[in-house]
């Protein structure tokens, strides 16, 4: 069928509609997947009312799960990212580090994961054959077993060529595990590397869009790095993966979870040259972009220099920093004091930057 200009007009229009909805809305937007401000109102009016118990109010990264002498973590996680290829990885190595990731987090060690795939109608075998490939590879560089796995294929326009939920476990075996509501004033805002790359990687890839870089996705398990942490013995109150809503959603996540305020220094938090040109351009702020391979760890300042010295002796965190403090005013609030002395409000991502970006 060929459309007149003003029908496409009209269909682009609809398609193009603003993302930030009323807080009101009867209606999932695409703002609800953000990782900002309207996913944390989905969760707290919709799923844990509804849902709730000791373990799941405490919204980490990683449900702990203590069984008599042992300790484990659990997580699970779903995967739309679009395109399905990325420069750095694919939506099926994505999967399995981000599920990796949010394991290491609670200071677990990867042990098992599952996999779950929603097939579209016309999908091709071999692009699903390579994403597996991936899956598998980057299974066994972690040494993490896939021990369950799911299909479901739904008609053509259902969905889009594959979406992946992957559920993971993890042994814990250290005294103290992190978690969100553990930071305290006086602790140390520690980040892992340079933030953004996912982001950007992603929506340089899009079609649609006319920017030509060569950044490639931070996307990498970081369990190693936890390990190498965790090897100092000394204590880490909080850590969190910087993926959806980027660091300044991750630095609220946290100063709401342990009510307490954050202070970060623009001037200090690492940023690709690449990467900031692209947000200049594309009008986006880089303390809102995902990574894939990045988190932050809250530490006890005497702590600190131990656990950098930790992080720098691994490729994946040998960009590592402080970039501020966690303080007892302003609880739950976080401040940048920006590069030309002034302070700012961070607040969670609102709407949708990058919708479909892990
Ligand atoms: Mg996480």
């Amino acid at each position: 069928m060929i459309e007149s200009r003003s029908e496409k007009d009209s269909h682009d229009a609809v398609e193009l509609s603003c993302p930030i909805p009323s807080s009101s809305t009867s209606v999932i937007r695409l703002g609800h997947g953000s990782g900002g401000k309207m996913s944390s109102d989905l969760i707290e009016k919709v799923f844990v009312p509804r849902l709730k118990n000791s373990i799941l109010n405490q919204l980490d990264d990683a449900a702990l799960l203590e069984l008599g002498n042992y300790k484990l973590a659990m997580t699970t996680d779903s995967y739309v990212v679009s395109p399905i290829f990325f420069p750095g990885g694919n939506i099926g190595s994505l999967a399995v580090h981000g599920t990796i990731n949010d394991l290491a987090m609670r200071g677990a060690m990867p042990l098992f994961i599952s996999a779950a795939f929603i097939l579209e109608e016309g999908f091709s075998i071999e692009e699903l054959e390579r994403i597996v490939d991936s899956m598998a590879m980057a299974c066994s560089q972690a040494e993490v077993t896939l021990v369950a796995a799911d299909t479901k294929v739904v008609g053509k326009g259902a969905g889009d060529k594959v979406f992946i939920t992957t559920t993971g476990i993890g042994a814990i075996d250290t005294p103290f595990v992190p978690g969100a509501s553990r930071a305290v004033a006086g602790d140390a805002i520690i980040v892992s590397g340079d933030i953004g790359r996912h982001g950007i990687a992603i929506m340089t890839a899009r079609e649609d869009l006319d920017v030509e870089t060569d950044i490639v996705s931070d996307s990498a398990p970081l369990h190693d790095l936890v390990k190498e942490l965790l090897a100092t013995k000394e204590t880490i109150h909080s850590m969190r993966d910087i993926t959806r809503g980027g660091l300044a959603s991750v630095l609220n996540e946290l100063a709401c979870s342990s009510k307490v305020g954050i202070e970060i220094d623009e001037n200090a938090i690492p940023i690709d040259p690449q990467v900031q040109a692209v947000c200049e351009l594309l009008g986006l702020d880089p303390l809102y972009v995902a990574c894939e391979g990045r988190f932050v760890a809250l530490a006890p300042e005497e702590a600190v220099s131990k656990l950098l010295s930790a992080l720098k002796c691994n490729t994946e965190g040998k960009g590592a920093k402080v970039i501020g403090k966690v303080v007892a005013t302003h609880p739950e609030r976080v401040v940048l004091r920006s590069s030309i002395g002034g302070n700012r409000i961070l607040d969670k991502l609102t709407g949708e930057q990058l919708p479909r970006i892990c």
